[in-house]
């Protein structure tokens, strides 16, 4: 087994994850099978308890691992499935040590940071590189290790030590440590400074590990001189110091490695240069071509709690994009805080709202991600409602599925108090209720996670046929609640179609509105399924249905008659628009309600491209 390890200097936020990704992605279109780690040197055992609004979204596995985001860039570059042992935090290490104490494994001796805690870290690494994660038998080539955080945090020292043990542990030839830094441009002089490299790398070798490569990132190209001066002061060969510059977008990462030679430079290292054959690119560099020309928008309505914070919603909006491309369409996000469309907004902040239902109003598709607690629940059964009663494209994500049949229920069979009792627990009408076997006590991984099955039992259902017609498919899981069974007659009755159920036939995976041009909830989550050129299809199915140029139709044309009918809570709080007024759906000729559209995201959290995001 050989194993590169990606560490950061400097500051955080540098990109690591994407840079170890693609460094990965080089690798394999090398001819060798890669797969990865992530340190993470927080105490948490696992993502699962961490808010997405301070650490950004909590990437769930096959396995029902609830990890750190990054995994999900290296599934997505790669293509693999890992597991949950391939994120490590202190947490899961201290508490394996504990345990191993417990039973009394360590003989009697006193249980210390070195060697115990740098051993288990050890053997950790390398017994979870050794599992294949690319569907094929046998151990992976090369282990792509991203050690998080920033060289010097006190958090990280046991794995810094435990790391340098490792190298020296697996020998010259089999480890290579590439560090990312920041070569920051004083904009007085406009000078490239190599000062805060050079002392990352000085406290890099004090700790004991040595680096091979040193990838700088940097607003330009370095220049030459920059990259001598740091070759010389650093001790690293000048042709392994690599510049990763800002580009359009993350995916021309791995095609800036490969530009610089930076395989070339980890073959040297790990003696692979025999064995690797040329990066082959070829797909993925067309595919960001694509990416690069897209032009013509389409706006998706991102409805959720936590829109300050893009993070939080990562692989939705991977997901969204991956399905944009193959469309060819450029993806605008318009992040609406769902609390913003409610009646309370109105009242409070009366700007704030009709801003809300501006841009709404200005979607070819709406998104309801998932999401816990009652905050914003409303605003987002306004958006379900909306979406449904004006033929909008909509796709409900777990939580978004759930307010789709809360709506649906109150709107349409005149349920005016249904609920989840995750909001309401004394609800007389339950929606949606708590899951048997879930726990009420212990949050940390109790949730109904991992893969799962949903059989179809429609066959000529859009969800079946946006999965080939498959009977039944896999899916990610990550919830507390589910649709009660015992309202699911009442609601197919009023129209509601239960399209996907799991093996029990009890339990509901995927729901549409039959006569709706695309209205469709899921119980599991597509997007950690999404990858670049192979796209999540409820996405793909949002997406192409987003961007059909649509006459707009009169609302309900679905058949059913709403409780409400036009009156308040139909288009917006009565604001003077009827939802048949509107005519921005025709799919090109729309009016941007705001922003840039050189930007994916359109509000909110500032034009940043979603994948600009180091
Ligand atoms: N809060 C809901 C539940 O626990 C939805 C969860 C989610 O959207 N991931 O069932």
């Amino acid at each position: 087994m050989k194993y590169v390890l990606v560490t950061g200097g400097v500051v955080s936020g540098l990109g690591k994850g994407v840079t170890a990704s693609s460094i990965g992605l080089l690798l394999k279109a090398s001819g060798l099978r890669v797969t990865s780690i992530k340190i993470d040197p927080y105490l948490n055992t696992d993502a699962g308890t961490m808010s997405p609004f301070e650490h950004g979204e909590v990437y769930v596995l096959d396995d029902g691992g609830e990890v750190d985001l990054d995994l999900g860039n290296y599934e997505r570059f790669l293509d693999i499935k890992l597991t949950r042992d391939h994120n490590i935090t202190t947490g899961k290490i201290y508490q394996s040590v504990i345990e191993k104490e417990r039973r009394g494994d360590y003989l009697g001796k006193t249980v210390q940071v070195v060697p115990h805690i740098t051993d288990a870290v050890q053997d950790w690494i390398e017994q979870v590189a050794e599992i294949p994660v690319d569907g094929k038998e046998g151990p992976p080539d090369v282990c792509v290790i991203e050690l998080g955080g920033t060289i010097g945090d006190i958090e990280s020292m046991p794995f810094i030590e435990a790391l340098g043990q490792f190298s020296y542990r697996v020998g010259s030839g089999n480890f290579c440590l590439v560090h990312v830094s920041l070569v920051p441009v004083l904009n007085v002089v406009g000078e490239q400074k190599t000062k805060p490299t050079q002392h990352s790398v000085r406290q890099l070798r004090g700790l004991g590990l040595t680096p091979h490569i040193l990838a700088c990132r940097s607003s330009k190209e370095l220049e030459e001189s920059v990259k001598a001066k740091l070759s010389q002061f650093c001790h690293v060969p000048l042709s392994n110091v690599v510049t990763l510059h800002d580009v359009p977008n993350i995916w021309h990462i791995p095609l800036l490695l490969r530009d610089q030679k930076a395989h070339e430079a980890i073959f040297k290292e790990l003696n692979l240069t025999s064995v690797a054959t040329e990066p082959n690119l070829e797909e993925w560099t067309a595919r960001t071509k694509v990416y690069d020309t897209l032009k013509e928008p389409v706006r998706i309505a991102m409805v959720g709690k936590y829109t300050s914070l893009s993070d939080a919603y990562l692989s939705v909006l991977k997901a969204l994009l991956h399905a944009s491309v193959v469309c060819k369409r450029k993806l605008v996000v318009d992040w609406i805080s769902a609390a913003d469309l409610e009646d309370a907004t109105y009242k409070e902040d009366p700007e704030a709202h009709k801003a809300a239902w501006r841009l709404l109003k200005g979607a070819n598709g709406v998104l309801v991600p998932g999401g816990f607690g009652g905050r914003g629940v409303q605003g987002k059964i306004l958006a379900a409602k909306y979406a449904r009663e004006n033929n909008i494209p909509y796709l409900g994500i777990c939580l978004g599925m759930q307010i789709a049949v809360i709506e649906y229920a109150r709107s349409v069979l005149g349920l005016h108090d249904a609920n989840s009792t995750e909001f309401d627990p004394e609800t007389k009408t339950p929606c949606v209720i708590f899951m048997p076997e879930g726990s009420k006590t212990h949050m940390g991984g109790t949730m109904r996670l991992g893969s799962r099955r949903t059989y179809f039992q429609v066959a000529d259902c859009k969800s079946a046929k946006l999965y080939n017609n498959a009977s039944f498919i896999d899916a990610r899981h990550r919830h507390r609640y589910e649709v009660n069974p015992d309202m699911i007659s009442r609601l197919e009755n009023a129209g509601l179609s239960f399209v996907g159920k799991d093996e029990s036939g009890s339990r509901m995976e995927i729901v549409e509105l039959p006569g709706h041009p695309f209205f469709i909830g899921v119980q599991f989550h597509p997007e950690f399924t999404s990858r670049p050129g192979k796209p999540s299809p409820p996405f793909l199915g949002l997406i192409t249905a987003a961007c059909e140029p649509r006459t707009v139709l009169p609302a309900l044309s679905n058949g059913h008659t709403s409780k409400f009918g036009n009156g308040k809570y139909s288009n917006g709080y009565g604001n003077g628009h009827s939802p048949m007024l509107r005519a921005h759906h025709s799919g090109n000729g729309f009016k941007p309600s705001n922003g840039s559209l050189n930007a994916v995201y359109a509000n909110g959290i500032g034009p940043v491209y979603v994948d600009g995001t180091w």
